[in-house]
């Protein structure tokens, strides 16, 4: 993750810190090349101009060029707005509703919906021992709802039983009220996957919103496309509300220009990242530990 842009600002900055003084042309000049190194990241224009005019402003006054040491200063000012930019606090997903507390997963079909769904599940299940259960309210594809009910056998987390010719919408309030029946904390929905943003799923996503009031609106999003992740996210979110992302693939992401844009585009927080097919590859997203990754 992030290797070839860390490995790009360690150089910049690190020619930096060796110089003794620096003069605001040594600043402006460096800040030229992280500029063109989060470029090549697939960083969105709009959240690059906006870090970099950040240090720039944060960097290059009297204050931090006569310091002691003005390399050291500036890549503390680089860390700094690179966590800004990625959210300041890691935000994990929430629970704290009335149970049976609604989790509705959405996404493009391949986007990794149902494995995330299964990841979490799992997560919630294991390490915060609630109990969860998981339905796929994909009508159009049996073979995805098979899929759900075999990561629900294979993380030990239970799925709703599927009945055929029901909708979306009344799978979604069958699963609501199974799991305020059964005594679950947590209820997972699945939506249908879509090849594009879809009106007709969007306004099936919006019902089943509208009808379960979820507590949590998940996007689960392809780290590897890129800036179009970034665009999928605003459109999900301008038709159903978005509470958090979670960005998958980032197992493969040599680049990170999802993960680096995301927050700073949508305004959502990256809540977990998914790193591997594997049901335990997922990981809370930390900004802080993101920025010192990168910046090695
Ligand atoms: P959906 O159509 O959005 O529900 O996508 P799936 O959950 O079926 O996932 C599509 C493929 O992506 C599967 O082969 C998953 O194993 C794989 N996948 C999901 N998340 C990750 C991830 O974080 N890293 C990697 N490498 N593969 C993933």
């Amino acid at each position: 993750m992030f290797e070839s842009l860390s490995d790009k600002l360690s150089g910049i900055l690190g020619s930096l810190t060796r110089r003794g003084a620096l003069t605001e042309n040594d600043v402006n000049e460096a800040l030229r090349e992280v500029r063109r190194a989060l470029l090549e990241a697939d960083v969105a224009l709009e959240v690059v101009r906006s870090f970099t005019d950040t240090v720039r402003s944060r960097a290059v006054g009297a204050e931090v060029i006569k310091s002691v040491s003005p390399g050291q200063m500036v890549v503390k000012i680089v860390h700094d707005a690179l966590v800004e930019m990625l959210g300041k606090e890691a935000e994990g997903i929430d629970l704290n509703a009335p149970a049976p507390v609604g989790i509705l997963m959405v996404g493009l079909q391949g986007s990794g919906k149902t494995t995330t769904t299964a990841k979490i599940a799992r997560r919630l299940s294991d390490r915060m021992k609630r109990r969860v259960l998981m339905a796929s309210l994909d009508t159009r594809r049996p073979a995805a709802m098979e899929q759900l009910a075999v990561l629900g056998k294979q993380v030990g987390v239970d799925t709703l039983p599927i009945v055929a010719g029901q909708s979306a919408v009344q799978i979604a309030r069958r699963a609501m009220e199974a799991a305020r029946l059964g005594g679950y904390d947590v209820v997972m929905l699945d939506t249908a996957g879509r090849v594009t943003v879809d009106e007709a799923l969007m306004a099936e996503a919006a019902e089943v919103r509208a009808a379960t009031a979820p507590h949590e609106v998940l996007l689960v999003a392809d780290s590897l496309t890129g800036q179009d992740a970034v665009n999928t996210a605003k459109a999900f979110d301008g038709r159903l509300g978005v509470t958090g992302i979670v960005l998958t693939r980032m197992d493969g992401d040599g680049r990170g220009g999802a993960a680096l844009s995301m927050r700073a585009v949508t305004g959502k927080p990256i809540k977990l990242v998914g790193t591997g097919e594997k049901v335990d590859a997922l990981e809370e997203f930390h900004p802080g530990r993101v920025a010192n990754r990168i910046l090695g």
